[in-house]
């Protein structure tokens, strides 16, 4: 049974910063903010429990609030468990399918041409939006025919020729929709003659899970997980993931949300910019040739709170050529799966706006970022292509 109390909670002083922060409070007049979501309504949750507010559903669990608190309260982690305490997650089909991205890739992806197909199908997403509550104003995600696990097959034998090897946790978008950023990561970590290898088995890391209620599933996902870092990190020298919110639940969100000890492990489960950029700082870099483009790079939520975007911004810079200009650290409001439901569209839109207009105000060839999920978001509202860092700087190999 998952321990659902937090207790970082009382060490709130009230100053309401996380309150300023919060992309959702913003946006939305019925969510009454971090504060009081969190650690004020904790305290009078504990004394009766009538006075949960069904309108924690608001929350994104975008941890913006956790990296604005000055006193280290894990105000996004205190109101998911608090959801999950009172009965605040609506886990119906939608949710059910919205968060089992391991099962929905492996039926999908068999049939990827005909499903990409009717997934853009106006009555298909007329019936979506009316009998599950996708909002059908939505891009639907496409999937890959050949995962990247398949891919990956080919490729085994020559990353044999490497001495040093890390173990690449490639996560379900890589693997189910698209494989183009794990075909990089390899490309960019053999140019730095490091080579790759995946667990033998792997399960989504569980943020989806999390954030629809779904947490016995995550755990198990995190305990087979775990188990799979230990075998593979007895040949490999880390565990790396390229997208920020499967490193953040995987270095935070198991022990704090999942009570799932990773302590042995933490130091060698590192984003992949981190581990990158740190080969940068020991020699290790690759021949690299100009990539001559101007582009805006938007830092993902999850990845803000890892305290990673300096790692990706020093990549960025890294390369010969590119021009980089930063955005303002908004929220694009996507959230994995927040902005598929129909109660949220235009929250998930009116959070976004910021970026949006930031976007198509500047002059530039493309905007970068490490999420998927954004890179969704920014594509569906603006008129610009969005890259991965790993893809520049894989188009920048000599
Ligand atoms: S996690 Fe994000 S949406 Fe939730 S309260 Fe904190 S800042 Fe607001
Ligand atoms: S920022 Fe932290 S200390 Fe300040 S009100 Fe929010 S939770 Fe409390």
């Amino acid at each position: 049974m998952l321990n659902t109390m937090d207790t970082s909670f009382d060490s709130c002083i009230k100053c309401t910063v996380c309150t300023t922060r919060c992309p959702v409070a913003e946006v939305n007049p019925d969510y009454p903010g971090p504060k009081q979501a969190g650690p004020d309504g904790e305290r009078l949750r504990i004394k009766n429990p009538a006075l949960y507010d069904e309108a924690l559903q608001h929350c994104t669990n975008c941890k913006r609030c956790e990296v604005a608190c000055p006193s280290g309260v894990h105000v996004g982690t205190v109101i998911q468990l608090a959801k999950a305490r009172h009965g605040g997650f609506k886990k119906g089909p939608r949710e059910f399918i919205l968060s089992h991205t391991d099962m929905m890739g492996s039926l999908s992806t068999p049939a990827a041409p005909v499903v990409n197909i009717a997934t853009q199908l106006k009555p298909v997403k007329k019936l979506l939006d009316k009998v599950l509550g996708i909002d059908q104003r939505q891009t639907l995600p496409k999937y890959t025919h050949q995962t990247f696990r398949r891919w990956f097959q080919q490729q085994k034998a020559q990353q044999n020729r490497f001495n040093r090897k890390i173990s690449f946790f490639h996560g379900c978008f890589t693997n189910y929709n698209d494989p183009t950023v794990g075909k990089h990561l390899v490309a960019v970590l053999n140019a730095m003659n490091i080579g790759v290898t995946l667990l033998k088995k792997e399960k989504c890391c569980g943020v989806p899970l999390i954030a629809n209620g779904f947490f016995d599933k995550a755990r198990k996902n995190a305990e087979l997980n775990m188990g799979q870092f230990a075998d593979s990190l007895a040949d490999s020298e880390c565990v790396l993931a390229t997208e920020p919110s499967c490193a953040m639940t995987l270095r935070d969100e198991y022990p704090e949300v999942l009570h799932v000890d990773n302590h042995a492990l933490r130091e060698r489960i590192l984003f992949a910019s981190a581990f990158i950029t740190r080969e940068f700082a020991k020699g290790n870099t690759p021949d690299m040739k100009p990539v001559n483009l101007r582009v805006a790079y938007h830092s993902p939520c999850h990845l803000i709170k890892q305290g990673g975007v300096i790692h990706t911004m020093e990549l960025l810079n890294s390369i010969p050529g590119l021009a980089v200009i930063m955005l303002d650290q908004k929220c694009c409001g996507m959230s994995g799966t927040y902005g598929f439901k129909k109660e949220n569209y235009q929250t998930s839109q009116n959070i976004g706006q910021g970026v949006f207009d930031q976007i198509e105000a500047l002059n530039v060839d493309y905007v970068v970022t490490d999420c998927e999920s954004c890179k969704m978001q920014i594509e569906m509202n603006t008129a610009h292509k969005v890259m991965h860092p790993l893809t520049l700087m894989a188009q920048s190999l000599a």
